[in-house]
């Protein structure tokens, strides 16, 4: 039929009606699917793997694959000069408005050939763009996906200039985010994650990156900082407040908070993918810790790469419950009994074995998880003591070791608030130890923050007295109530028999209305000593070895209490 109009055309320079036009062209399709089946059966040669049709449910033609499309294209070509042949011969047409024909035949296949390739090349170049689009973002707010972040943070290290300044890395994860979902469902949940991502976009310059890494965590990175350290706090605090602010779905505010970890980058040495482990333990800390609040850690040249990779397993095993407290006893001097315990953190390594805590200590302290071991030492140790309580007797004070990290955070007092009531423990049985090292740092202003520990009825206790300025003047300035005297000068003392300056400090102590601790007693002269000089309790490996409680227990249970007994060494 197609042919024939075109030669009616050729002939009388008429071209077919429209109906016919129709009639032809909904043939067409109709051979054109009928056709497609027995072409791709007949040319299996060349597209063995090529879906012929897929019937997506929507368009009736399904979806050719291009060398279909280009086969049917020649087939078609082929047949209607084959035809327009024959129908020449028939109509009596002469050979050059055949030849005329035919040309135009082959020129609107080709053109058609051309057009379907630039087709299928556009719709190539925009499925490539959904796909990179599909591997660089978060698919539910847009932002950019932990592989960008990744990439990028990595470029933006390289080009750190410590004289110039640095970047942050700052770590989000929104407080409770599972109960939102768990109470509104998943479809507010993720309006909510949508809202937040579009607030801290309107916080981003437009060098900076947000990134979302999945759940409710957002990962931010602001480089070209000049002044670091500072300006990362700010920019932390903005992201933090923006959180804060009431989030409103299906008609009702939500308030939200976050625990927010900014790592501080001056160097080009360090990898992105640990300054990334940092920021997550540095919020991990922060959740452990109390949660919304913002922590900044600044990487130096000083963490040494062994240290962070320390700092990654010390955070594994907070987190698999590797760490464990072993309790030293502590020992009335003069009518002898035990008053109470130390509290001594242990870490125990698979492969490496006892970890001490002078190694991993600073560690934590460094990577930003001090607050969260803190955290877990307080409430485990108070929560050890509340439990022995009737098994050894009331009255028995519990010391716990507390880092500069902890009381430099505002927090701190109720962080021990909280520990003290999830336990049940009387405050009047914890006593909070701090070096002088710590309450006389550079940075020090710990007086309120000590005050508030005092209000709540705790006693503080300054450890290592001898091993820093050794500075009495001081311990007026501070509510303290015990001073722990270091091993050395005890030690010292031993050696030298010069008992004078002990034996001021301890008066002088006395005055002050402190008691006096004697550390690391561990011979029987040490001991005599700190009798005469007339301290207060002592404590050291004479009288007995930091143990785990199952040994604390077997030990000193019933009541029966030796004056100053000592342990077997192990537990240490
Ligand atoms: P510290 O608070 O002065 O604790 C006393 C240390 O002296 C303990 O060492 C204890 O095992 C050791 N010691 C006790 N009696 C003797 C003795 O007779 N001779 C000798 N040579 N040593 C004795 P440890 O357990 O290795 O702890 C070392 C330090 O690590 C602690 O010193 C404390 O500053 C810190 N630390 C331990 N646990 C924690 C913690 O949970 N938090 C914080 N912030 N620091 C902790
Ligand atoms: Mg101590
Ligand atoms: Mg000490």
């Amino acid at each position: 039929m197609a042919v024939t109009a075109i030669a009616d055309w050729l002939e009388t320079g008429v071209g077919a009606s429209d109906p016919t036009r129709t009639r032809i062209a909904s043939l067409g399709n109709a051979a054109a699917i009928d056709q497609e089946t027995a072409i791709a059966d007949r040319s299996s040669d060349l597209s063995e793997s090529a879906p012929v049709v897929e019937d997506d449910g929507e368009s009736p033609t399904g979806v050719f694959s291009v060398a279909l499309v280009t086969k049917l294209n020649l087939w078609w070509k082929e047949t209607t000069c084959l035809v327009l042949a024959e129908e020449a011969g028939r109509l009596g047409i002469s050979d050059g408005t055949l030849r005329a024909a035919t040309e135009m035949v082959d020129r609107s296949c080709n053109s058609s050939m051309v057009r379907i390739a630039k087709q299928y090349d556009l719709e190539l170049q925009d499925l490539h763009a959904r796909l990179v689009d599909l591997a660089s973002h978060d698919q539910l707010t847009g932002l950019a996906n932990r592989a960008v972040f990744l990439a990028r943070l990595e470029a933006a290290i390289s080009r750190i200039d410590r004289h110039l300044g640095g970047l942050a890395v700052v770590f989000i994860d929104l407080d409770d985010f599972k109960a939102v979902n768990d109470a509104f469902g998943h479809r507010s949940g993720d309006e909510l994650l949508t809202i937040l991502g579009e607030r801290f976009t309107d916080l981003m310059r437009p060098e900076d990156t947000i990134a979302r890494f999945g759940g409710d965590e957002f990962v931010a990175l602001f480089e070209d900082l000049t002044d670091p350290a500072n300006e990362a706090e700010v920019l932390a605090g903005r992201l933090h407040q923006a959180i804060a602010e009431p989030i409103v779905i299906a008609g009702e505010p939500l308030y939200m908070t976050a625990s927010v970890g900014v790592v501080v980058v001056t160097g080009v040495e360090f990898r992105s993918e640990d300054v990334l482990a940092q920021a997550d333990m540095t919020m991990y800390g922060v959740k452990r810790a109390g949660r919304n609040r913002v922590a900044v850690v600044e990487l130096g040249n000083e963490m040494h790469p062994a240290a962070f990779a320390m700092a990654s397993e010390l955070h594994r095993a907070l987190e698999r419950r590797e760490l464990t407290l072993a309790y030293q006893p502590v020992f009335a001097v003069q009518a002898g009994g035990l008053v109470g315990f130390e509290a001594l953190c242990r870490w125990t390594h698979a492969e490496r074995g006892a970890i001490p805590p002078l190694d991993f200590i600073p560690v934590a302290e460094e990577s930003g998880l001090m607050p969260a071991i803190g955290a877990w030492v307080l409430e485990e140790a108070c929560r050890q003591s509340a439990a022995w309580g009737e098994l050894l007797g009331d009255g028995l004070s519990m010391a716990v070791n507390v880092s500069g990290r902890q009381l430099a955070d505002p927090e701190f007092p109720s962080l021990v608030l909280h520990a003290l009531t999830a336990t049940g423990l009387p405050a009047k049985v914890l006593i909070l130890e701090m070096t002088e090292s710590i309450l006389l740092g550079e940075h020090a202003n710990y007086e309120s923050v000590l005050r508030e520990l005092k209000d709540l009825g705790v006693r503080l206790a300054i450890d290592d007295f001898g091993t820093g300025y050794s500075s009495l003047a001081y311990l007026r300035r501070f509510p303290v109530d015990q001073l722990k005297v270091d091993r050395g000068f005890v030690q010292d003392v031993a050696e030298h028999g010069d008992t004078r300056i002990m034996g001021a400090v301890i008066r002088l102590a006395h005055d002050l209305g402190l008691e006096v601790v004697a550390e690391g007693v561990e011979t029987e002269a040490e001991q005599s000593i700190v009798q005469k000089l007339g301290c207060d309790s002592m404590q050291g490996f004479l009288l007995g070895y930091p143990l785990s409680p199952t040994l604390i227990e077997q030990t000193f249970a019933k009541g029966d209490l030796p004056a100053a007994r000592r342990v077997a060494p192990h537990g240490r």
